[in-house]
């Protein structure tokens, strides 16, 4: 790979800026000074200094991110802010993306990364990844309800839904609320909202709090981000 790719990648500056950076003699490769940005390098063998500093390549970043609502899961958007204002300059890269999408108002874990394959594998309507919610309902989930998703629901008046893992962890009869957790195989649009407005009820508030085996991580406030740990990674994969 060339020099100027690797550090470009790195996210050391733009092509151009990091040419000039190697022009000026702020590069060594293996404790040796390069002024060519066509040097090229071996990312798995050789040592990159830019600025005293040691460059690791690295490929693919993975970020759990708790998302807060009012930020929309794509990369740019003309009107509202998008799940990518959150990161730092630092952390930035044009080829992060959210692995999959939750609504606007909807909180709770989002994968970030520009790792395209990982991101196919756990959307791919065949892989069934499951996916569990949290939701404040208006109206009183039954036992009926449970039933009628462990069953596969219709929605929409037309739409067959998979079986779905509906609990019922909590029914105030006076207030005529409840609170569900919700497990999903299928990522349908506005899936929840729609499969309980099927059985007559209403989506007040909705948090995803865990994908496949990756769950949202309680320390983690709304609107903040992380890098996946090693043994979250081995999950994911
Ligand atoms: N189901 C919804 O209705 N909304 C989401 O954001 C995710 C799942």
């Amino acid at each position: 790979m060339r020099l100027d790719k690797y550090l470009a990648d790195m996210n050391i500056g733009s092509r151009k800026e990091v040419k000039n950076y190697i022009k000026k003699g702020l590069v060594q490769v293996n404790d040796k000074q390069i002024k060519s940005d066509k040097f090229q390098v071996d990312p798995e063998i050789d040592k990159v200094i830019f600025d005293g500093q040691e460059i690791k390549y690295q490929e693919f970043f993975y970020y759990l991110l708790h998302k807060p609502a009012g930020v929309v899961s794509a990369t740019k958007d003309n009107h509202d802010k998008t799940v990518m204002d959150l990161f730092s300059t630092s952390d930035y890269r044009d080829d992060l993306f959210p692995v999959g999408r939750l609504d606007k108002d909807t909180e709770g874990l989002l994968i970030i990364s520009n790792d395209g394959a990982m991101s196919h594998r756990l959307l791919a309507p065949k892989s069934h990844v499951p996916k569990e919610y949290y939701a404040k309902v208006a109206g009183v989930m039954t036992d009926e309800d449970v039933k009628a998703f462990d069953e596969g629901i219709t929605i929409d008046g037309g739409e067959d839904c998979m079986p779905a893992e509906l609990k019922v962890v909590a029914r105030d009869l006076d207030k005529n609320t409840s609170e569900i957790r919700l497990v999903l195989h299928e990522g349908k649009f506005h899936q929840v909202k729609r499969m309980v407005k099927a059985v007559g009820k209403e989506v007040t508030y909705l948090k995803r709090i865990k994908m496949g085996n990756l769950e949202l991580d309680p320390n983690l406030d709304k609107g903040k981000y992380r890098d996946l740990n090693e043994q979250e990674l081995e999950q994911l994969n």
